[in-house]
């Protein structure tokens, strides 16, 4: 159960992994996007037994109460539930799970956002037990991939694991997100537009890509045009606080979508250099109040301008950025522009994998540089 892959494993490894697990992993294992399913959650919960730990936010804890708990009572699933606070560490994780093992739980409720999930997943990891997720932002793919995000207790990055284990279940009530705050939404958006930009220099590095990796390619390439299509009319949703057919499926892309492409490209396809632009501003405390997806999508900005996109790529980037509410840009982040704190980021980030995997060398000057290009388009009228 504990055998997971960090994205600081090997290709060896990780091949060697593939072996272990034999198949494909497709994940979650069912998964629901509709109005009112939270009402009938005790329905779904009880195949899986009759006591259940959930664990998550305070706000999220409170955001479901009435319709979950009410709903887990009259189907007779005993529950307790667990404040998620912090960051999903080590220590979290454990005590996830110890309180699960001490409730004689059958079967863990995650709810929340990306890193009560993720700390809710590695929990039912160590102790075998299913997981089902709820998530209250779509902000990020979590409720639905087998993998969690490992920070340090001060919520510096240290690795992604994967797991053998997938969600089972995913619910997922519209209206929820919808009342959520607009940034977790922008920030899904974002994450899941990554899976585009980065996977595309990396597949074209493979000379024969399986079928696994060019469906996730291709469904990359969907989820680009879907979020190009109905992003901004989602995102307006998101800002009134209401429902429409835009936001429930941008909430499917950053969610499902997501979590599906990421596991089609598993063992093939890994993060590029917006995701190791994250992981160096990981470790810039003033970043740590900002939604992953807001880093990624800073670093999908750095990477294209790294790459040596025209300036007209740039801008149609840009655009469907600020049409979604997005500016790229260091003051975005909270971060003032000097040269310490761009140098800072570089060098959290040179050594990462996804600095690694990108078809061409990457040099440390590189990725300055790409920051003072975003920098000079930051202030532009675009639109
Ligand atoms: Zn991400």
């Amino acid at each position: 159960m504990d055998k997971v892959i960090t994205s600081n494993t090997s290709r060896a490894e990780v091949s060697a992994y593939t072996e272990i697990q034999g198949s494909l992993q497709v994940s979650p294992s069912r998964y629901l996007n509709k109005s009112g399913v939270l009402k009938e959650s005790g329905q779904y919960v009880k195949s899986f037994g009759t006591r259940t730990l959930i664990s998550g936010g305070i706000r999220a804890l409170q955001a479901l109460e009435d319709k979950l708990t009410h709903s887990l009572q009259q189907h007779a699933v005993s529950y307790e539930a667990h404040t998620f606070v912090g960051e999903c560490c080590e220590e979290n994780i454990k005590l996830i799970a110890r309180k699960s093992r001490e409730y004689k739980a059958d079967v863990l409720i995650g709810v929340g956002g990306g890193k009560a999930l993720d700390a809710a997943k590695a929990a039912a990891n160590k102790c075998a037990l299913p997981i089902i997720c709820i998530p209250t932002i779509a902000s990020t793919c979590s409720a639905a991939s087998p993998a969690s995000v490992l920070y340090d207790s001060k919520g510096g990055f240290l690795k992604s694991l994967y797991f053998p284990n997938t969600p089972e279940l995913v619910l997922v009530e519209p209206s929820v997100i919808a009342k959520a705050p607009v940034d977790y939404f922008t920030s899904g958006i974002l994450d899941a537009l990554s899976k585009w930009y980065e996977l595309k220099p990396i597949f074209s590095t493979i000379e024969c890509p399986d079928l696994s990796t060019r469906s996730a390619m291709e469904l990359s390439r969907l989820l680009k045009d879907v979020v190009h299509e109905k992003g901004a009319s989602a995102v307006e949703a998101v800002h009134c606080g209401v429902t429409n057919a835009a936001l429930v499926e941008i909430i499917d892309v950053n969610i499902f979508l997501t979590a599906l492409i990421k596991c089609l490209s598993l063992f093939t396809l890994t993060i590029g250099l917006a995701h190791a632009i994250h992981n160096g501003l990981s470790f810039l405390k003033q970043t740590h109040d900002k939604a992953h997806g807001i880093k990624v999508g800073y670093g999908i900005a750095v990477q294209i301008c790294v790459e040596g996109a025209s300036e007209k790529e740039i801008l149609h980037v840009f655009r469907l950025f600020r049409q979604i509410g997005f500016n790229p840009s260091l003051k975005t982040l909270g971060i003032s522009v000097t040269t310490q704190n761009k140098e800072k980021i570089v060098a959290n980030c040179i050594d990462d994998i996804g600095v690694k995997s990108m078809p061409i060398p990457i040099s440390e000057e590189m990725i300055l540089n790409g920051i003072d290009r975003v920098e000079d388009f930051a202030y532009q009228d675009i639109l």
